[in-house]
């Protein structure tokens, strides 16, 4: 594993990961390590290029510094991807690796499941190194999957949002959801069983569907998902959804989902604010995942993980009202908290 570059303004740390043996490559970004050990997700993903790998990681591993930030975890960010290599390949020699490459770095960089890698591969993770979570732990204990808490966090938060900012119910509003996934299909179950009217989409059509028939949701193509006639949309898939293309044909006046980095630049947070739509920044409401495997990591308890949880959505009410009231974009609101939480640890440590 080879280091390429060390600096910038959070002083980011990125790592190449490139084995020779196995054909194995991905990048290990550490974003900042102000507020503890850079604790992330590891994507498994294809990419075109080292590149594009490389700027995927950047900006994920930034999301994850604001969102441990605002969370109020001890935990700076990070982030790791991995390669999908195509055709035939080894899930355990991929992983062997990657939990080599997390030990060499000695515990400043935790990493856990994200798009693409499961608790098996984790687990392949924990036999190279300590410094990973999203495991079984004890009955009680937190741990496991934690795209359950996530669901819950981003549920919480959109009904706090349509109804204590925008003033509708969620109970009989319709909900477009991209992306049934872990988190999407989660919080599909959740807005069903508070009466919510669901539109769904995945580009796996097939599942997609008999998704839908058991939920009673209408199904429609993961090209469409985004201009349906909904009050909220959820993006639960992939980043960069929203951006020039998209914004001017969405119908929903609230957005709200699990997918990390939604916005393609932050000239869409404010092209989202001229259009009347009120953005909740994803890395606020999606915060429960990173709770949960905090928790896990620092032997806590799922109560303990459960409070954090509920405080999610208070959090993002005071980011909307206060993003409403200066007439900016909610995203904008809350980079500028995380960047102070991080910047008074720093200076207070520096004292
Ligand atoms: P997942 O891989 O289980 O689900 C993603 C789903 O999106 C898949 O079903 C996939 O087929 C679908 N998809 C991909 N591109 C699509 C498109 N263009 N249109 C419609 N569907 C599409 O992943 P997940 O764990 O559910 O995570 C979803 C998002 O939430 C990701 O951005 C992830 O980084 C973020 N996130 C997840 C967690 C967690 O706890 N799992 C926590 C925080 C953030």
């Amino acid at each position: 594993m080879v280091q390429i570059f060390e600096g910038g303004s959070f002083q980011e740390r990125i790592y190449v990961i490139n084995d020779d043996n196995t054909g194995v490559t991905g990048i290990i970004v550490l974003h900042s390590t102000v507020l503890g050990p850079a604790a992330g997700g590891c994507r498994f993903w294809h990419y075109d290029s080292q590149g594009e790998m490389a700027a995927d990681a950047v900006r994920l591993a930034k999301g994850m510094s604001y969102k441990n930030a605002l969370a109020g975890l001890p935990f700076g960010g990070g982030k790791a991807v991995i390669q999908r290599p195509e055709g035939d390949f080894d899930r355990r020699t991929v992983f062997k690796v990657f939990g080599e490459a997390v030990a060499a770095l000695n515990g400043d960089y935790v990493t856990a499941e994200d798009v693409g890698t499961t608790m098996a591969d984790m687990r392949v993770v924990r036999q190279q190194t300590f410094y990973v979570a999203g495991l079984e732990t004890a009955k009680g204990m937190a741990g496991g999957d934690p795209s359950p808490w996530t669901a819950l966090g981003v549920f919480q938060s959109m009904k706090a949002a349509a109804e204590n900012v925008l003033q509708f119910e969620l109970r009989g509003a319709t909900v477009a959801v991209q992306g049934i996934g872990n988190v999407g299909s989660g919080l599909c179950h959740l807005l069903k069983q508070h009466g919510a009217n669901l539109v769904i989409a995945d580009v796996d059509e097939t599942r997609a569907a008999v998704f839908a028939t058991e939920l009673g949701a209408k199904c429609v193509g993961a090209d469409e998902i985004m201009e349906v006639d909904a009050d909220v949309f959820a993006p639960c898939a992939l980043g960069g959804i929203l951006n020039v293309k998209s914004i001017p044909k969405l119908s929903a006046r609230l957005i709200c989902g699990g997918a990390n980095n939604q916005l393609a630049s932050d000239a869409d947070g404010i092209s989202l604010v001229e259009h009347g739509i009120l953005y909740a920044p994803d890395y606020v409401v999606n915060a429960g995942g990173i709770i949960n495997v905090s928790a896990e990591y620092l032997q806590e308890t799922t109560f303990q993980v459960e409070q954090r949880v509920n405080q999610i959505s208070g959090r993002l009410i005071g980011i909307l009202q206060q993003a409403l009231r200066q007439s900016r974009p909610p995203g904008t609101v809350a980079d500028e908290m995380a960047q102070q939480i991080i910047a008074s640890t720093r200076k207070s440590e520096a004292a």
